[in-house]
């Protein structure tokens, strides 16, 4: 028979390159990394055997030795082909990151040997009885009825990969699962191809077309380390994370976070600050290995160093985090400058510690500031159970729930006009009542609904509730001129703000001038454009606007001036600084400085008689003055009834 070898030189060619490639740049420790290598390996073997068998069949003369190695190219041919399967599907395990729901089906593994001994077995046993195949002294090939077992193990073992590939199709990403899939087609149609057409030798080369896309997509190193940093990248620590989440499979997690980053960077520069990134990477690296914490180091962004480990490693772990504290605590030289990092360390052991990945996301990029600041080595599971963190965990459910469940409750805080020396309007504060987790203040469970989108569910219910509430009582009998309604930063950048509010009014049947909106900074900050039309349209429709916490950001006071902002709310750091004589000073310009601008003054946070006493003393009608006092001097946020009941009794 004339065959067609090109296929299989092709074949030989691309696998010998990318062993290479793996050799020289030492990728081959690993899991994932040595199953490649292991099938790259195989292939090229079961092409050899191939090409030997063709050369050996069409140019060899007939005699016995050709006979014998003809056989023993077969056999080669037959055994290696035969393996590549059942690797694969170990890489796809390993490749999908659920190699421990293999590790833990022995069932499975039991499978996977036998299925894997039988054609090992077949080729021994058919030296003696040739019911395989046989060498015919001709040089013919002749199957023999065995084949059949070969044909039904590599079938059982590519319905294996596909449906492990069905089953966790969910953890991983789709291109990557193209890939992964991508071998069976080609595969098939090579075989189906060499099945009828004997002498095209193409099914080695559809399977080393398959290892190429991988070598090329998954197994590139390029696209996951970051060379700058020499760390695993952002992207892939992400996707890891996602992984541990849904597969729950058990990893320690070493968040290491230096926490003064931002200094160091602005002290050594981008290009000084990568070396010394990539100096703490390569000592991180060989700190885990001499501890031997298998784990992958990734480059999280902003100075947050992540180990991702493939199992349970506490012990080693902290051995870990341990060197990595002591070597943080000395200063270092990086070309020529002393660096010395501030960092905070914290292990997290999952699947125990968490079951969702944007809480686990959350807090990994937080612990710095919702943890102590403390350098030594923090463990999320002495944490987990305290109020704070459950809370934080639960808060999407929390929030779901109060929303159907009357959760929510609106106080109202009076407000003070030292003009009118009397209770003129009040601010409209949201409460948050669980029934497992009690109380919850708003400074807690805002920030995260702003994080987790479900602030503009909860700034509807507020407005609709306080709208409500004003139009059940007779505001001008209790002397109220108008409530205020905190909108947070992500309400004002809504399209459809201003045709919600416009219709909430109407339906209400309130006056647009009974209402005042108080914006923060950060709100006037985040996207001017659109803030400032929703801002500009609802003021020309006769709504009033605040600005919160003034004296709290690094307050932009040219936004004060180019929004349409009736009153500014001073933070109550103010009143807390007061008895600093410097801090007086300050005060008082600021005050003159907005009423100078045109704008109302009101002080926040006023607990005490003697600092009441000295705001009042300010001539509020002139220039030094706040027309506005709000605090617990005066009354504490109240619930609706009682609010109505302080009113009447202080009118
Ligand atoms: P804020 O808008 O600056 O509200 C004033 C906060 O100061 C309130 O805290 C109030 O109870 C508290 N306060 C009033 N007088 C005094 C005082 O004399 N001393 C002290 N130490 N505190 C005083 P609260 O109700 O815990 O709210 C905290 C923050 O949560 C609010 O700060 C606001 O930013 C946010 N928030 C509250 N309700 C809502 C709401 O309905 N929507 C939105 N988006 N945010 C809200
Ligand atoms: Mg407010
Ligand atoms: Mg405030």
């Amino acid at each position: 028979m004339n065959y067609t070898i090109y296929f299989d030189i092709c074949a030989i060619l691309i696998l010998v390159f990318f062993i290479l490639s793996l050799l020289i740049r030492r990728k081959i420790a690993g899991r994932n990394n040595y199953l490649m290598f292991s099938m790259l390996l195989l292939a090229l073997t079961a092409s050899v055997g191939d090409l030997a068998f063709v050369l050996l069949s069409d140019n060899a003369p007939a005699s016995t030795v050709t006979q014998i190695w003809m056989h023993i190219s077969c056999d080669i041919y037959f055994l290696s082909r035969n393996m590549i399967l059942p690797i694969y599907v170990f890489f796809i395990y390993t490749s999908i990151g659920v190699w421990h729901a293999l590790q833990t089906k022995k069932h499975l593994l039991i499978i996977w040997t036998v299925c894997d001994l039988i054609p090992i077995v077949a080729l021994i046993l058919n030296i003696f009885l040739p019911a395989v195949f046989r060498i015919t002294p001709a040089k013919e090939y002749v199957s023999g009825p065995m084949t059949m077992i070969f044909h039904l193990i590599a079938l059982v073992f590519a319905v294996w990969g596909i449906l492990a590939l069905i089953r966790y199709r969910k953890t991983v990403r789709i291109d990557k699962m193209i890939v992964l899939f991508f071998l069976y087609p080609l595969v098939i149609i090579a075989v189906l191809i060499q099945l009828y057409h004997p002498e095209i030798r193409v099914e080695m080369f559809g399977i080393s077309v398959a290892m190429m896309t991988f070598m090329i997509s998954i197994q590139s190193s390029e696209n996951l380390v970051d060379p700058m940093v020499g760390a695993l990248r952002y992207s892939a620590g992400i996707e890891n994370l996602l992984n541990i989440i849904k597969t729950g499979k058990p990893s320690t997690i070493l968040l290491v976070r230096i926490v003064n980053t931002g200094n160091i960077l602005m002290y050594l520069g981008q290009e000084i600050h990568n070396h010394y990134l990539n100096k703490l990477s390569g000592q991180f690296r060989s700190m885990a290995a001499s501890h031997r914490y298998r784990a992958d180091l990734y480059y999280l962004e902003h100075g947050l160093y992540g180990f991702l480990s493939e199992d349970d490693q506490l012990e080693a772990a902290y051995e870990t985090a341990d060197e990595i504290r002591h070597y943080l605590a000395l200063q270092h030289s990086v070309d020529d400058f002393d660096v010395l990092a501030d960092a905070r360390i914290c292990i997290i052991q999952n699947p125990d510690d968490f079951d969702d990945f944007q809480s686990m996301f959350n807090f990994a990029t937080s612990f710095h500031l919702t943890l102590p600041a403390t350098r030594k080595i923090l463990l999320y599971a002495d944490y987990k159970d305290q109020p704070e963190f459950r809370i934080r965990n639960d808060l999407d459910d929390i929030i779901a729930k109060a929303i159907s469940s009357e959760g929510f409750e609106m106080y109202y805080q009076p407000i003070y006009s030292a003009v009118e020396n009397r209770f003129v309007c009040a601010e409209a504060l949201i409460r948050l009542q669980d029934a497992d987790y009690g109380f919850i203040p708003p400074a807690l469970f805002i920030p995260i609904a702003e994080q987790n989108g479900s602030i503009h569910a909860i700034g509807d219910w507020v407005l609709r509730n306080v709208f409500r509430f004003m139009s059940e009582n007779n505001m001008y009998e209790l002397g109220l001129n108008y409530i205020e309604i905190n909108l947070s930063a992500s309400q004002c950048i809504e399209p459809d703000l201003v045709d919600r509010i416009e219709h909430l009014l109407e339906v209400y049947n309130l006056m647009p001038e009974q209402i005042s909106l108080e914006l923060t900074e950060t709100a006037a900050d985040i996207d001017p454009e659109i803030v400032d039309r929703n801002v500009k349209k609802l003021h020309n429709m006769g709504i009033r606007f605040a600005l919160d916490d003034y004296g709290t950001g690094y307050s932009n006071i040219r936004r004060v001036v180019s929004l349409p902002i009736d009153q500014v709310k001073l933070d109550k750091s103010f009143v807390e600084a007061m008895n600093d004589p410097q801090m007086w000073i300050v005060i008082e310009d600021t005050i003159t400085m907005l009423k100078e601008m045109g704008k109302e003054v009101l002080i926040e946070g006023v607990e005490t008689p003697e600092n009441a006493d000295k705001f009042l003393k300010l001539k509020c009608d002139l220039l030094q003055g706040c027309e506005y006092i709000q605090g617990f001097f005066f009354c504490r946020p109240l619930p609706a009834d009682e609010f109505i009941e302080f009113m009447r009794a202080h009118r």
